[in-house]
C-alpha cells in the first residue's frame, strides 16, 4: 500500500531569491516538491531547478558515515561519530596549543542555515580565539557588502521584490537574472507585460537572455562597470538631472567625487567601456528621468578587482538623484546563495561579527564578548578566503574545517588551492555529499544533513527571514550542521580546558536562534522579538521586523545620518589580453545548473538545455581562425589549461570567450574553468576577480574518440542507477586527455561518457569502463575491427538499446543517444547499431535540443510551429512550452524574432 504523502513548508536551497517550497514526502523519502503559494518571494512559482529539488534526494554520493584517514599513508575508513570528533578535537587542540589559535581556520558556506553559521562563528571566536572564519560568500557578494557599508553606512539592502511592480526603470547591472534568479526575472517579465512603459536597461558584456529582454543593452567591456556608472553620473550632472537639495542635506563627499567625474565624459570613456557614447547618455537620461529607478546587481559587478567601487558607482546614481528609500526605487544587490544574507547578519566572515558588528571596532568586540560571556574576543583580523588558502600553503594555517562548500572546485587558480589542501596538516570536510572535489582532500569527512532534512532559518535577498523545515531524517549517521559544530566545540573545550561548555549548551536550532536574535538588540537588524515559534506563526518576515524598505526618512546608517560618495577606481581588469593570451574569458551560469553541480548535477533532465561543457566564442573568431564548431580546444591561462569543445555563440563579442562556472572534476577529466581564473582580489572586499582572465585557445590534437552511453531504461530505480554508474566511472577518467561525463534523459535517464585522446586507449581501460557500466562482452553484441582499432558493443534489454560503447569511431553517438532517451524499439535500430553513420536511420532517433525543460519541448518542435505561423501565445497553447517555470520564454522569443 502506498504511504500517505506528507507536506512540509520550507525554502528552496539554491539561489538567494528564497522561494518557498512545499516538500512532499512518504516515510523517510522525499518524493516531490511544489511552490508555496503563500510565500511572498514566489507565490507558488518555482524555476526548473526548484521544480526538481526532490530529484536530488538520491542515495548515491551521500556521505552517511564519518570517514577518517588516520594518516596520509593509509586509506580512509568509516568510523563512529564519537571517535571522529575526538580525533578532530585532539588534532585541533594540539595545533592550537603548539602554534596558537590562528593556526586553525574555518571555511563555511552561504548554504548553511543561520543557526549553523552562528554556532561556527561562536566556536571560532569565543572558543578557539581566532577570526580565521570566512565563508564562500566572499566569492559572490562581499563587494556588495563593502559597497553598501561604504556608501549607506550599513550592509542592508534597502529595497524589496515588490519594488519591481512599482519601478518605472529597471537597471540590471552585471546580472543574468533570467538564469541566476529566475523567479525574480519572472516578476520582471510580468511587470513589463502589465506596464509596457516600464523601461529595462541591461549592462552586461554578453547578450544573455536577460539582455535580450532589455529596451537598451549596454554590452560593456569587461571590468568597465565603475567607469560606465561614473560617466552616467557625469551626464546626470551636466543635464541637471541630479537632486542638489538631497545631495546637500543627506550626503557627504559629493564635491570630491565631482572633480573626479569631470574627466569622465561619455566620449572619453566610450572606447574603454566598449559602448557608444550616445548609449551612455541614453542610459543616464533614462535613469535621471525615471520617477522610480530600481537597480539590480550581482556577480558581474562584485567579482572584480574593484567590486566595491562598482557597487558604489551604481549606488551613487541613486544618491545623486535622491532616488532611494521610496517605493519602486533603490540599489538592490541580489545574493547568489540561499543564505548568504544570514552569513552577513550573523557576521560569519573574517571581518564581521554577529548583528552587523565590525571586528575592527573595539566597542563591537567588547559588547559581543559580554553577550557571549567570555573575557575578550580576538582582535587580529582573520584571513579571508583567498588569504586563508594561501596561509595553508605557507604553513601559517595548519588545520582547516570546511563546511558545506567545495573550494577545490569554486576558488580561482585551482592548482594553488589543491597545493594548499595537500600542505594542510589536517583537513576536515563537513558535507552532505562525499564525492565533491574537496572531499578527496579530507582527512576527516563528516556526513551532514541537507535540504529537506534540516531545521532553521534563512534570509533571502530582500531581507526576508523564512523557516526551513525538515521533511525527512538525514540518511545513515548524517547530522545537522549546527549540531556537528556544537559537538566539536564541546570536545574541543574539554581538550583545551577552556571552561566554555555553557556557551555551547544548545539543544535545538530554536535555542541557537533564540541566542542569536539577542545579539541583534539595538542594531539596525534588530529582530529580538523573532523566534522559530514566532516565524512559524507569522510566516516569512523582513527585518527590521516588517520593514519592506529602508532609509525611508533618508537618514542613512552613518552616525551623522548622511550617505557617502566615495572615490571610484577606474582600472579595468587584473589581466588584459595580449599577443600570447588574446581572448578575454567571461564566466557565468547555465540556466538549469547551480554552482558546482553537487546537487543539480545529479538530475539527468537538468542537462537537456546544455548537455556538455564547452567554450563559446563569436562566430567571426571561429571562422577567422578556421576552427570548427565542436572541435576540441586547449584553453590556457597563465595559471592552468583545460580542454573543451568550442561552440559559436553570438552572445559574446569577437575576442571574448565564455565558459560556464559549473563544470568540475565530476564532469571532466580535468578541472573546470577555475583552473584558469585569477586569485587577485578587490582590496576592500577581498572578493576575487572570478569573472575575467586572459586566455589562449588552440586546437587540441586528440584524434581518437570514444562514446559510451548507458541507460537502465524505464524503471523506478533508473535515476539512482545512472548516478551509481556515473560514480563508478568518475575515478576511471583520471589521466585522460579529455573526457566529459554527463547525464541526460527523463523517463529513460542515461549516463554519457565522451573521450578523446592522442592515442587509442588500452583495451584494459576500455574493458574497465564497460565493466563499470555492466556491459561485459558476454552480455553484449560486439563488433571488432582490429585493423582500424575499432571496438563497438551494444547492450539490449527488453527489446530496447540500454548500452552502447563506440571506441575508435563514434559517428553514430548523437542519434544513438537520442534513440536510447526515446526508447526506440531495437528492431528499428539493430542493423545500424555499429554503422559509421552520422544520420539517424529513423526520425524518432533524431537528436533534439530541449528548450522547455519543464514540459520537455524541443527546439525542433518550436521551430516547426513557428514555421507554421505560431506566435508566443499560440506556441504556449499548442506545445505548452514556457507555461510552467517560464525560464525558456526569452529563448522562445528569440527564436520568434529570427523568423
Ligand atoms: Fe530556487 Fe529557482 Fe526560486 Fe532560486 S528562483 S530560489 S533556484 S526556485
Amino acid at each position: 500500500m502506498d504511504r500517505p504523502l506528507n507536506e512540509t513548508r520550507s525554502v528552496c536551497c539554491y539561489c538567494g531569491t528564497g522561494c518557498g517550497v512545499i516538500i512532499q514526502s512518504a516515510g523517510d523519502r522525499i518524493v516531490g516538491v511544489r511552490g508555496d503559494p503563500d510565500h511572498p518571494a514566489n507565490f507558488g512559482k518555482l524555476c526548473a531547478k526548484g521544480n526538481t529539488l526532490h530529484l536530488a534526494a538520491v542515495r548515491t554520493g551521500r556521505a552517511t558515515v564519518p570517514i577518517l584517514r588516520e594518516s596520509r599513508a593509509v586509506l580512509p575508513a568509516p568510523t563512529s561519530w564519537d571517535y571522529a570528533l575526538d580525533v578532530a578535537a585532539e588534532r585541533f587542540a594540539a595545533i592550537i596549543r603548539e602554534h596558537g589559535p590562528d593556526a586553525v581556520a574555518f571555511y563555511v558556506s552561504g548554504q548553511l542555515l543561520t543557526e549553523d553559521y552562528y554556532v561556527f562563528n561562536k566556536l571560532a571566536r569565543a572558543l578557539v580565539g581566532t577570526n580565521n572564519i570566512d565563508s564562500n560568500s566572499r566569492l559572490c557578494m562581499s563587494s556588495a557588502v563593502a559597497a553598501y557599508k561604504a556608501t549607506l553606512g550599513s550592509d542592508a539592502v534597502p529595497c524589496c521584490y515588490e519594488d519591481i511592480e512599482l519601478a518605472d526603470l529597471l537597471l540590471i547591472a552585471g546580472s543574468n537574472t533570467a538564469y541566476a534568479h529566475p523567479i525574480v526575472f519572472r516578476r520582471i517579465e510580468a511587470a513589463k507585460e502589465k506596464r509596457p512603459d516600464l523601461k529595462i536597461v541591461v549592462v552586461d558584456p554578453r547578450r544573455t537572455d536577460t539582455a535580450a529582454a532589455a529596451d537598451l543593452h549596454l554590452a560593456l567591456a569587461p571590468g568597465a562597470d565603475a567607469l560606465l556608472y561614473s560617466a552616467m553620473l557625469h551626464v546626470l550632472l551636466w543635464e541637471g538631472l541630479t537632486d542638489p537639495a538631497f545631495i546637500a542635506q543627506h550626503t557627504e563627499g559629493f564635491n570630491a567625487l565631482r572633480s573626479q567625474l569631470a574627466e569622465l565624459t561619455p566620449g572619453a570613456v566610450a572606447a574603454a567601456c566598449g559602448v557608444r557614447a550616445e548609449d551612455i547618455v541614453a542610459a543616464a537620461r533614462m535613469f535621471g528621468q525615471a520617477k522610480a529607478p530600481l537597480s539590480f546587481w550581482c556577480q558581474g559587478l562584485n567579482q572584480s578587482i574593484h567590486g566595491t567601487a562598482n557597487g558604489a558607482a551604481l549606488i551613487h546614481l541613486h544618491l545623486a538623484t535622491g532616488k532611494i528609500g521610496r517605493p519602486g526605487m533603490g540599489p538592490f544587490s541580489l545574493t547568489g546563495q540561499p543564505n548568504a544574507m544570514g552569513g552577513r547578519e550573523t557576521g560569519t566572515m573574517a571581518n564581521l561579527l554577529p548583528g552587523h558588528r565590525n571586528l575592527a571596532d573595539p566597542a563591537d568586540r567588547a559588547e559581543l564578548a559580554r553577550l557571549w560571556n567570555v573575557p575578550a574576543l580576538p582582535e587580529k583580523p582573520g584571513k579571508t578566503a583567498i588569504e586563508l588558502f594561501d596561509a595553508l600553503t605557507n604553513g601559517d594555517i595548519k588545520a582547516i574545517w570546511i563546511a558545506c562548500t567545495n573550494p577545490a572546485q569554486s576558488l580561482p587558480d585551482l592548482a594553488k588551492v589543491k597545493t594548499a589542501l595537500t600542505h594542510a596538516k589536517f583537513v576536515v570536510v563537513q558535507d552532505a555529499w562525499g564525492d565533491t572535489e574537496t572531499a578527496a582532500f579530507a582527512d576527516l569527512l563528516l556526513p551532514a544533513a541537507t535540504w529537506g532534512e534540516k531545521d532553521g532559518t534563512v534570509t533571502n535577498s530582500e531581507r526576508r527571514i523564512s523557516r526551513v523545515r525538515a521533511a525527512v531524517p538525514p540518511p545513515g549517521a548524517a547530522r545537522a550542521d549546527w549540531r556537528i559544530a556544537r559537538d566539536f566545540a564541546l570536545r574541543l573545550d574539554e581538550k583545551l580546558g577552556a571552561g566554555r561548555t555553557a556557551q555551547f549548551a544548545f539543544d535545538s536550532p530554536a535555542e541557537v536562534y533564540a541566542e542569536y536574535v539577542r545579539t541583534t538588540v539595538g542594531r539596525d537588524l534588530d529582530i529580538h522579538e523573532l523566534s522559530h515559534a514566532v516565524l512559524d506563526a507569522r510566516g516569512p518576515t523582513q527585518w527590521p521586523t516588517g520593514a519592506a524598505r529602508l532609509y525611508t526618512d533618508h537618514r542613512f546608517a552613518f552616525p551623522d545620518g548622511k550617505a557617502r560618495f566615495i572615490p571610484i577606481d577606474t582600472q579595468l581588469t587584473a589581466e588584459t589580453p595580449d599577443a600570447r593570451h588574446p581572448f578575454r574569458l567571461l564566466t557565468g551560469r547555465l540556466r538549469d545548473q547551480w554552482h558546482g553541480m553537487s546537487r543539480t548535477g545529479r538530475i539527468p533532465r537538468l542537462y537537456s538545455h546544455e548537455p556538455e561543457p564547452r567554450i563559446e566564442i563569436h562566430p567571426a573568431d571561429l571562422q577567422r581562425r578556421g576552427w570548427i564548431d565542436g572541435q576540441l580546444m586547449r584553453v590556457k591561462s597563465r595559471r592552468g589549461e583545460i580542454v573543451l569543445p568550442i561552440a559559436a555563440s553570438e552572445e559574446v563579442r569577437p575576442g571574448q570567450a565564455f565558459v560556464a562556472m559549473h563544470w568540475g572534476r565530476r564532469s571532466l577529466s580535468h578541472d573546470g574553468v577555475n583552473a584558469l581564473t585569477i586569485p587577485v582580489c578587490d582590496p576592500v572586499s577581498k572578493q576575487p576577480e572570478l569573472k575575467h582572465a586572459a586566455l589562449r585557445i588552440e586546437p587540441a590534437v586528440l584524434p581518437w574518440r570514444m562514446r559510451v552511453l548507458r541507460s537502465p531504461g524505464l524503471s523506478a530505480e533508473a535515476h539512482e542507477k545512472v548516478i551509481e554508474w556515473r560514480a563508478r566511472l568518475a575515478p576511471l577518467l583520471e589521466g585522460f586527455d579529455y573526457a566529459a561525463l554527463t547525464l541526460d534523459g527523463r523517463e529513460r535517464p542515461l549516463v554519457a561518457l565522451r573521450v578523446a585522446a592522442a592515442e587509442p586507449l588500452a583495451i584494459e581501460r576500455i574493458e574497465q569502463i564497460a565493466d563499470a557500466l555492466e556491459m561485459p562482452e558476454g552480455v553484449c553484441l560486439t563488433y571488432r575491427d582490429p585493423a582500424k582499432r575499432v571496438i563497438k558493443r551494444a547492450r539490449i534489454d527488453d527489446e530496447r538499446l540500454t548500452g552502447i560503447l563506440l571506441a575508435g569511431e563514434d559517428l553514430a553517438g548523437n542519434w544513438l543517444r537520442a534513440a536510447m532517451k526515446e526508447g526506440v524499439p531495437i528492431d528499428a535500430l539493430r542493423r545500424w547499431l555499429f554503422a559509421p553513420r552520422a544520420e539517424p536511420p529513423v526520425a524518432s532517433a533524431a537528436p533534439r535540443r530541449v528548450i522547455c525543460n519543464c514540459l520537455d519541448v524541443s527546439e525542433a518542435d518550436i521551430q516547426r510551429e513557428i514555421a507554421a505561423g505560431a506566435d508566443l501565445p499560440a506556441l504556449q497553447e499548442r506545445l505548452k512550452c514556457g507555461t510552467s517555470c517560464g525560464a525558456c520564454v526569452q529563448e522562445i522569443k528569440q527564436l520568434l524574432g529570427k523568423r
